[in-house]
C-alpha cells in the first residue's frame, strides 16, 4: 500500500450528481463504496466533505444576509453531508466516527486531535464535519489543516476532472494534464488547485496533494495501490511511483493557464 493514512477531500457539489441541489443517493453510495474499499485494504482514512450542494457562505451575501452567519450555515451544511456519508458507510459495514469543528453533541463528537488519531489507528473512517469551525475558511482549508494535524501522508482532492490541466479542459480541447507539478509551478502558472489558504498550508508543511477524478470507479483504490492517477503536487515535482528526490516531468504541451480544479470540482 502506497499510503498509510490519507485525507480525502470531497466537494459537496459533487454529491449532487445530476441534481440541482442536495444529495444524490447513488453518488453518495458510490463514494461510500470507494472509501470502504480502501479502508478495508488497511488504509487509515480521514474525510472532509464540503457543503456547496446545500449552502455556501458567499450566497448569504448575495441574499443581503450576514456573511459570518452564512459561513456557519455552510458549516452546518457540511455536517449534513458528513452525516449522510457516515450513514452510507455504516450501511456498508464500515466503522466511522464523525468529529465536528462545531459542537453539536447529539450527533457528533467534538473535534479533538488525539481522539481523531486514536480512531484512525483503530481503523475507523474519521469524517471531519463543520470545516475548521471558523467563518471565512473553506473545507479545502479544513482538509489541509486536519491532514497536517493528524499527520496524513497526502491530501487526495476528489474532483470530476482527472487532474490539473494547463488550461480548463472543459473549455480548451488542447489542454493537457500534468502528471505531477511542484507547489511553486502551481503558483507561478496561477493554477487554481485549492484556495490559497489551503494550498499554502500544504506547501509550508510539505504535504503532497493529489487532484483526481473521484467519479471514475476504482480510482481511489488505484491511487492507494500507487498507480499514476490524477496530478501529484509536491515540493520537488516527484513522480507518482518514483523516488521523491527525482525531478518532475513537464506536460507535453504548455499553455498559459487559468485552469481551476476548484471550478472543475
Ligand atoms: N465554511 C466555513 N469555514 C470552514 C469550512 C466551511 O465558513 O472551515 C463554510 C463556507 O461558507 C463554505 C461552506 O461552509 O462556503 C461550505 O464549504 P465549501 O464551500 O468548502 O464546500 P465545497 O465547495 O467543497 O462543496
Amino acid at each position: 500500500m502506497k499510503y498509510n493514512r490519507i485525507l480525502l477531500k470531497l466537494s459537496g457539489e459533487a454529491l449532487m450528481g445530476k441534481q440541482q441541489y442536495g444529495i444524490d443517493a447513488d453518488r453518495l453510495m458510490q463514494y461510500a463504496e470507494e472509501v470502504r474499499a480502501v479502508a478495508e485494504a488497511g488504509v487509515q482514512v480521514a474525510v472532509v466533505i464540503g457543503g456547496g450542494n446545500i449552502f455556501r457562505g458567499v450566497q448569504a451575501e448575495a441574499f443581503g444576509l450576514d456573511r459570518v452567519q452564512g459561513d456557519y450555515m455552510g458549516m452546518l451544511a457540511t455536517v449534513i453531508n458528513s452525516m449522510a456519508l457516515q450513514s452510507a458507510l455504516e450501511k456498508l459495514g464500515t466503522p466511522t466516527r464523525l468529529l465536528s469543528g462545531l459542537t453539536i453533541q447529539r450527533v457528533c463528537e467534538p473535534y479533538i486531535r488525539r481522539r481523531a488519531m486514536r480512531h484512525l489507528e483503530k481503523g475507523r473512517v474519521v469524517i471531519f464535519g463543520a470545516g475548521i469551525g471558523s467563518p471565512y475558511f473553506t473545507t479545502d482549508s479544513a482538509a489541509s489543516l486536519r491532514a497536517i494535524e493528524v499527520e496524513a501522508d497526502v491530501v487526495l482532492k476528489g474532483t470530476r476532472v482527472d487532474g490539473i490541466y494547463t488550461a480548463d479542459p472543459e473549455k480548451d480541447p488542447t489542454a493537457t494534464r500534468y502528471p505531477q507539478i511542484t507547489f511553486d509551478e502551481v503558483m507561478e502558472k496561477n493554477l487554481n488547485v485549492m484556495d490559497m489558504t489551503a494550498f499554502t498550508l500544504c506547501k509550508e508543511n510539505n504535504l503532497p496533494i493529489i487532484v483526481f477524478d473521484m467519479n471514475k470507479e476504482g480510482n481511489l483504490r488505484r491511487l492507494i495501490n500507487g498507480e499514476e492517477v490524477g496530478t501529484l503536487v509536491t515540493m520537488n515535482g516527484a513522480q507518482h511511483n518514483l523516488d521523491p528526490k527525482h525531478g518532475g516531468l513537464q506536460p507535453d504541451v504548455h499553455h498559459s493557464s487559468t485552469a481551476s480544479a476548484d471550478q472543475q470540482a
